[in-house]
């Protein structure tokens, strides 16, 4: 399928972007183009302009300064998977860059155009949730900083205004956090039909922190706090995981369960449960709290 003529613009810097944003509402915006150039084959989308965002330098790489890890906007799955920083200080990040589609996909896709996209079944948002990220937007009257908690608000929606970019992602430095990502894959498509991304900071013998987030269950990634509120001070063992992963469908009554031919409403409220449960068990296997046999 070929999709429907549009203007071609490349922006070179950030500013240059931002003016033909502003010059072309409704352009969208071009970064690895996995999921945009197919919405435009299929002609799921038309846009009469697009902004080629992806010779931006500036929006791409990762640093770490203080207590913030901070990942351009156009920085690929390939290279976050590979970053020492990013396992070091964001386990949960690398465990879901890892998981994302194949070579191809990892080597082009940005960790900015998965989140702007919003897909409910993309890998990074829950891990941006339980990473606790905040996301920078550069529009045409300056930066702002949205945390991750008010990033996504529904099926491909997010914070971001139309003309806004997401310039880079930052991340709390969290050396002594212990990640996971468990991932059922939708096997016609790679994406996740339920993925559960969690990140817990043990003190003493107890769980002293942990956010954890969930792709694929709502039409947006969302946090599954009771199962965090369950785990708060407890032993991370296998009776408390398995006794917090059973609150995994509480609180998601005020969206509707994704119901699709992939899987039924109540079928993705069991992935949801028992993924939970393995992210929660292969983080307290890496914290040394369980040991799991096989
Ligand atoms: C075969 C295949 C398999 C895939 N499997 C998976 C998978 O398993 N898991 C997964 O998570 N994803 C998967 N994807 C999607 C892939 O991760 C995409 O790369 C991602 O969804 C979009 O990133 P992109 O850089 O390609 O963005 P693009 O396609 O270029 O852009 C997507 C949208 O985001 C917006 N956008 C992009 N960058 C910015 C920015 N900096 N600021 C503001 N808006 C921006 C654009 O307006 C555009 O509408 C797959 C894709 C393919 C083709």
């Amino acid at each position: 399928m070929y999709p429907n003529e549009f203007e071609y613009h490349r922006a070179e810097t950030i500013e240059e972007a931002l003016d033909l944003l502003a010059e072309y509402p409704g352009a969208e915006i071009l970064a690895g183009g996995h999921s945009l150039l197919p919405t435009m084959k299929t002609g799921l989308a038309s846009p009469d302009h697009l902004v080629d965002i992806g010779r931006i330098d500036a929006m791409r790489g990762i640093e770490h300064g203080g207590d913030t890890v901070s990942i351009g906007a156009l920085t690929t799955y390939a290279d976050v998977a590979a970053s020492q920083t990013v396992q070091e200080n964001a386990t949960v990040v690398t465990e879901a860059a890892h998981e994302i589609g194949d070579v191809q996909v990892r080597n082009r896709g940005t960790v900015g155009g998965n989140v702007a996209h919003a897909d409910p079944a993309s890998d990074l948002p829950g891990a941006m949730l339980a990473a606790d990220a905040t996301f920078v937007a550069r529009g045409p009257d300056g930066s702002r900083h949205v945390p991750v908690d008010d990033f996504f608000e529904g099926m491909y929606a997010t914070a971001l205004a139309e003309d806004e970019l997401l310039t880079r992602i930052d991340l709390p430095a969290q050396p002594d956090a212990v990640g996971a990502y468990a991932k059922k894959p939708s096997p016609s498509s790679g994406y996740a039909m339920v993925g559960v991304a969690v990140s817990i900071s043990i003190e003493g013998d107890v769980v002293s922190d942990v956010r954890i987030g969930a792709n694929g269950v709502v039409d947006h990634a969302v946090r599954l706090e009771p199962v965090e509120d369950a785990l708060a001070g407890e032993r991370l063992d296998g009776d408390a995981i398995a006794a917090a992963a059973g609150h995994a469908g509480d609180g998601l009554d005020e969206w509707i369960l994704m119901d699709d031919s992939q899987a039924s409403a109540a079928f993705r409220g069991q992935l949801l449960e028992v993924y939970t449960e393995r992210a929660l068990t292969e983080a307290a296997e890496r914290a040394g709290t369980v040991t799991v046999t096989t």
